[in-house]
């Protein structure tokens, strides 16, 4: 399923991406002239090991996280696929007269309140386990984290990875043009040089500085919702009885493989996403919501005459079993 959304291309939408750009340009430019090269200095400046080993340094951050931005900007977040099953137009919703009354599509343990199967009337489909509908993307999300505009993406199933890897880089990148370019920016209020390479140098690391501490925070709290097995719409939710009532924790390791991929020795690198279909997902406390193809098919051989309260004992004991 190819990633078909051309709605979020607006100018509004590319905006924030355009300065996302535009702040990583202006740091690796005062970081390189100023601090690499040492272009402000009036004499030779006499290259160092630790300048070479600096510059491989950050140069390798640099494009490991302008190939994270690159993936998470461009990357499908995953979107729910075109199938009948999806589409419910092999089965009814709401099991109301048209037959046949069981729904038809596969099965999900997330339901509304009512005990209906959560349907998006935008995209016509049927939504999955932690599937939201996004209103700047026009679609619905699989495994929705949030929309981000710094991307002009969704972060979803497809995506999660590259954006968790950006976040990381970001900051690392940060961290060691701050450590590295501290000296540099200290001897710049001695040395004899011109006051504009002086404001780059101060402005520069001014904006690393706070780049890297909100980076941080953000960081800091997507790593903790990666180990709770949540997403940020589903730590939002939280508040609601309902959504309490699931939980897709497998334990630390197994959470973190379900976003950085089944490699632990890659899932540092943007390649390797996290295996399965975003479709389906582990559950805490396994219970059913509807029945599975096979049993509906088996409840209709079954009990032919039964078929239009077929449906109500599921979604009873599935509302039950949510609140
Ligand atoms: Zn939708
Ligand atoms: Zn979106």
């Amino acid at each position: 399923m190819a990633f078909k959304n051309t709605s979020r291309w607006t100018f509004s939408n590319v905006l924030p991406v355009v300065f996302v750009l535009g702040i990583i340009g202006m740091i690796w430019w005062t970081y390189v002239t100023c601090h690499l090269l040492g272009l402000h200095r009036s004499e030779v400046h006499e290259r160092t090991h630790m300048n070479l080993v600096e510059a491989i340094v950050s140069q390798t951050l640099v494009i490991l996280m302008l190939i994270c931005f690159v993936r998470a900007v461009c990357t499908d977040p995953g979107s729910v696929p075109d199938t009948d099953d999806w589409t419910g137009k092999t089965g009814s919703r709401t099991g109301a007269s048209s037959e046949p009354q069981v729904p038809i599509a596969p099965p999900c343990h997330e339901v509304k309140q009512n005990g209906e199967r959560r349907f998006c009337n935008k995209c016509t489909k049927y939504k999955p386990d932690r599937c939201h509908h996004c209103r700047v993307c026009n679609s619905c999300v699989l495994r929705m984290d949030h929309h981000c505009p710094w991307i002009a993406n969704c972060v979803g199933f497809r995506n999660h990875k590259y954006f968790l890897l950006l976040v990381f880089y970001s900051f690392v990148n940060c961290c060691f043009i701050g450590i590295s370019m501290g000296g540099t920016v200290l001897g710049s209020m001695e040395e004899e040089m011109d006051l504009a390479f002086r404001f780059a140098l101060v402005f520069g690391m001014t904006l690393t500085m706070v780049m890297g501490g909100l980076l941080g925070s953000f960081l800091g709290f997507h790593t903790w919702l990666t180990c709770q097995a949540l997403t940020t719409i589903e730590f939002c939710e939280k508040s609601s009885t309902f959504s309490r009532s699931i939980s897709y924790d497998q334990g630390l390791f197994e959470n973190i493989r379900a976003v950085l991929g089944p490699r632990v020795f890659l899932w540092l690198l943007p390649v390797s996403p996290p295996s399965g279909d975003g479709l389906t997902f582990f559950v805490h406390g396994e219970f059913k919501a509807f029945p599975t193809q096979d049993e509906v098919h088996a409840l209709l051989s079954s009990k032919p005459e039964e078929d239009s309260s077929a449906a109500a004992p599921e979604v009873t004991g599935a509302k039950a079993a949510a609140v």
